[in-house]
């Protein structure tokens, strides 16, 4: 039998080379992060950033976040502020992406930011992500690696049965900490956060003023999509139940076990049951049910990130 697995690395010396090699050709190499796994290209590439693009049936009004190894990095391409030097200090390397304005000698493809003067760009903390950062002279932009409009992947299998060997190069590292987007940012104007993440409001209000996006603000980014991680079956929330043939996503003691229902975390455990969304919503799939009900998840913490994700799956 075919390995249909076979495009799967794990990570060493030579697959660190092997990566950065298609990276500098322009090729897009699968990598993971903290967050969720990446589809990663050369940001300054036309043909690269055009692959990402193709790859996920992406459409073109939608900016990718560019990734860099730490700031200095970045400066080249955006203009930094007080606000962000505040936040970079506590949280990166980390799950949160800033938006910040372009600067015009940026070498940063305009198809990346869709033509917006903005940038998005993040400093992953994943040990595997930074040591091929480190080898390049340029920055990734790195959307999660799946087709446009569908749920993240987790780990290095997801990736794989979502592009199948339409890539030549997906670095296993198991599955994804922290299993779901990372916190958007928006540092021109006044600060606002465009998509919740693990790293929430109120954390970050500790260290300035910032607001939540309005349910009514124009769409400036892809997370920012209506419909969005979709697993491609009706969603529907705040359930307490679920018919035989249909999934039951489930959170905390309160629900029984039963051969339909799929808890998120046993304790109630918001950051748990984070990293646990998009892996429950592929086995589900998998498992060919075909809708997904869903009960009510608390909404503090990360259960905003949470909450939003479902939101969106459910439109
Ligand atoms: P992903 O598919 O996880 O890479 O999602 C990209 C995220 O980046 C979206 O949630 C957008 O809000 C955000 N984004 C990227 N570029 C920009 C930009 N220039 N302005 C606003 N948001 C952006
Ligand atoms: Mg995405």
């Amino acid at each position: 039998m075919k390995n249909i697995y076979s495009n799967i690395f794990s990570f060493n010396k030579k697959t660190l080379n092997k990566s950065i090699v298609n990276l500098k050709k322009g090729n897009v190499v699968g990598l993971p992060t903290e967050t969720v796994y990446g589809l990663g290209g050369n940001a300054y590439s036309k043909i690269a950033v055009k692959r990402i693009f193709d790859l996920k049936k992406r459409p073109k009004k939608n900016p990718l976040i560019v990734h860099y190894l730490n700031y200095k990095d970045a400066d080249k391409d955006v203009v930094f502020n007080r606000d962000f030097y505040k936040l970079y200090k506590r949280f990166c390397p980390g799950p949160i992406t800033f938006v910040l304005k372009k600067k015009n000698t940026s070498k940063i493809q305009s198809s990346v930011t869709a033509k917006l003067s903005t940038v998005a760009i993040r400093f992953p903390s994943h040990r595997i992500t930074r040591s091929i950062l480190k080898k390049l002279s340029f920055p990734l932009a790195m959307p999660s690696a799946n087709l446009s409009s569908g749920i993240s992947p987790v780990n290095a299998f997801d990736v794989s049965d979502e592009f199948k060997k339409k890539i030549k190069i997906i670095i296993n590292s198991g599955n994804s900490k922290i299993g779901i987007e990372s916190t958007v940012v928006s540092l021109v104007g006044k600060p606002k956060i465009l998509r919740p993440g693990i790293i929430g409001l109120k954390t970050i209000k500790k260290f300035l003023k910032i607001s939540a996006m309005k349910k009514s603000s124009k769409i400036s980014g892809p997370g920012m999509l209506k419909k969005h991680y979709s697993p491609g079956i009706p969603v529907l929330l705040n359930k307490k139940k679920a018919d035989k043939n249909c999934a039951l996503i489930t959170i905390g003691k309160k629900y029984k076990n039963k051969i339909n229902s799929f808890n998120l975390s046993k304790n109630s455990d918001l950051k748990e049951a984070a990293s646990n969304l998009y892996k429950t919503f592929r086995k589900i799939k998998k498992q060919g049910f075909k809708k997904i009900y869903v009960v009510k998840i608390p909404n503090h913490g990360p259960g905003i990130a949470i909450n939003d994700r479902l939101r969106r799956a459910s439109n």
